[in-house]
């Protein structure tokens, strides 16, 4: 059957109430048959519940990748992949409705922003099918010409390891299953137990748009139970995982087992500077939108905000009052600009740092605490914070707060500012704002992280690799470098005489 034919189908509805895992191409419940729930955050409301997959469910899910990786996978050439990916691009395009609506209800995303999301994530994939057909090798030049040819080929890593967080789960899926399908490995998703939704739908996609069975496993449950037991394998060639610095460190130590190869997208204090002689009226905004966004649950979130001096005062006045003025709501609301955070959990958090803050003597310039009036009373709801007064040795400062909060320190050099950035265990991303385009490249260098924007923020491409310095990780995702970390380059030497 076509894939034309079947995206007439609708995917399962994201709040049905019992979901299946998907696992050697077959939807089944967990071996011990439990399951757990998965609550919307913007109404406290339960939204389904999914298999809770322990160790022996992750051991199928491993034997089966591994029997499709050595078996009927092996034999998909690069351009058989590559029509694969672009099916699945294609039915990512028709079912986008309903994955963003996922994401939405389970993470809280706000449904515009989902639903602009549908071309780059089909950017991504159809980048991975344009990948699957360029994975060459080289002849490499040796001391014996004539005697010796000597030549390199690039070879799948093996059976992969996904573990992802729950602040964007499509996407987060799409930059682990994409490259693993581009390069011909087989994989074992482990999705957050705080959104598995969307990830279930992208188990549904690759079985309609024919991946054979056990290429693509999505297994759900805890992290300290499924995504332990993945991490520890021994029959797991590679992990990658996104998520905090914390778990990262473990998964790090488990990967010793069996000397897997690793790749860590962590977490980030990410530093903006604002130059004295920034465009405010852009500025403002877009220093908001990397602070606020997703409601601050993006490992890259703007979160240190260094302005100089000169103009430290305007700026933060105009960036509380568009803070603000933001809207607050839940997702489905297509007004809303900031929804929920993910959980009670993360909401207590969040809170916790707010009083914090103002404990070790910041001021509250806009926000400061749970939004508790109405509807928006039963979900997990914060207003934007932009606090002032603060100091790099205050805990809003130094730690990853994974919300809606920004501080505003004022600095009198660049030299001071730059020092300041680069004061923390992290190096993810990183922000400049100035219209001098020498200031601009040479902050960019020297600030200490994976990815720096200036004059803008977010920016994100699939050609464009992207990864952590320091705490925040290493292994890049996008970019050739990407499917580098999906490959094992294997030498062939040839005697010729
Ligand atoms: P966690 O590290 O708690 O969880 C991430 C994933 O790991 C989840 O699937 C989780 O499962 C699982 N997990 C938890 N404990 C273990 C364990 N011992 N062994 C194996 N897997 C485990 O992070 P959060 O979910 O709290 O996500 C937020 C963090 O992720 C932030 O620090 C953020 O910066 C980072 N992040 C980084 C990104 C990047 O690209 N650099 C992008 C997005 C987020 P479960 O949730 O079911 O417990």
């Amino acid at each position: 059957m076509t894939a034309t034919i079947e995206t007439r189908q609708a995917l399962t509805p994201p709040d049905s109430a019992e979901r299946k895992m998907f696992v050697d191409g077959a939807w089944v419940d967990a071996l011990s048959g439990e399951t757990m729930e998965t609550i919307n955050p913007a109404t406290g409301e339960r939204l389904a519940v999914v298999p809770r997959g322990r160790r022996e469910d992750i051991d199928l899910a491993v034997a089966a990748a591994r029997r499709a990786f050595e078996g009927p996978w092996s034999r998909f050439k690069p351009a058989d992949r590559q029509r694969l990916l672009l099916r699945i691009a294609d039915l990512f395009e028709e079912h986008w409705d309903e994955l963003s609506l996922s994401d939405t209800l389970d993470m809280g995303k706000p449904l515009t922003r989902a639903r602009a999301d549908k071309g780059r994530v089909a950017g991504m994939l159809r980048y991975y099918a344009g990948m699957a057909t360029n994975l060459d090798g080289r002849t490499v030049d040796n001391s014996q010409p004539g005697e010796m040819f000597s030549y390199t080929r690039r070879e799948p890593v093996g059976v992969v390891g996904a573990i992802i967080p729950w602040n964007a789960p499509i996407a987060a899926s799409i930059w682990k299953i994409g490259p693993a399908l581009a390069t011909g490995c087989t994989i074992v998703l482990k999705p957050s137990e705080e959104a598995p939704l969307s990830p279930l739908l992208i188990a549904e996609l690759m079985n309609r748009a024919g991946v054979p069975a056990g290429v693509v496993n999505v297994v759900t449950g805890s992290g300290t139970e499924a995504g332990a037991a993945l991490a520890e394998h021994l029959d797991v060639d590679k992990i990658a995982f996104t998520g905090s610095t914390l778990t990262g460190q473990s998964i790090l130590r488990a990967s010793a087992n069996n000397i897997k190869r690793v790749s860590l997208e962590l977490g980030g204090k990410s530093p903006l500077i604002v130059c004295a002689d920034a465009d405010l009226d852009t500025a403002v905004p877009t220093v908001a939108l990397a602070a606020f966004a997703n409601s601050g649950q993006i490992c890259i979130a703007g979160s240190r905000l260094l302005v100089d001096r000169s103009i430290h005062d305007e700026f933060v006045e105009r960036l509380a009052a568009y803070a603000s003025a933001l809207k607050v709501g839940p997702g489905v609301d297509p007004d809303t600009e900031i929804g929920p955070l993910v959980s009670k959990r993360q909401l207590d958090k969040v809170v916790g740092f707010l009083d914090a803050g103002v404990e070790e003597g910041a001021t509250v310039r806009a926000g400061g605490a749970r939004i508790e009036r109405g509807e928006l009373a039963a979900g997990n709801f914060v207003a934007p914070t932009v606090f002032g007064d603060a100091s790099d040795s205050m805990s809003i400062v130094r730690e990853e707060i994974f919300g809606p909060v920004i501080s505003a320190l004022p600095f009198d050099s660049l030299d001071e500012a730059v020092k300041r950035a680069n004061a923390t265990p992290y190096g993810l991303a990183g922000g400049v704002f100035t219209r001098d385009v020498g200031t601009a490249h040479q902050l960019a260098a020297r600030i200490r992280a994976g990815s720096v924007w200036v004059n803008t923020y977010h920016a994100l491409d699939p050609a464009v690799p992207f990864g952590g310095f320091k705490m925040s990780g290493f292994g890049k995702e996008g970019g050739s470098e990407h499917l580098d970390e999906y490959l094992a380059t294997k030498t062939v030497w040839v005697k010729l005489d």
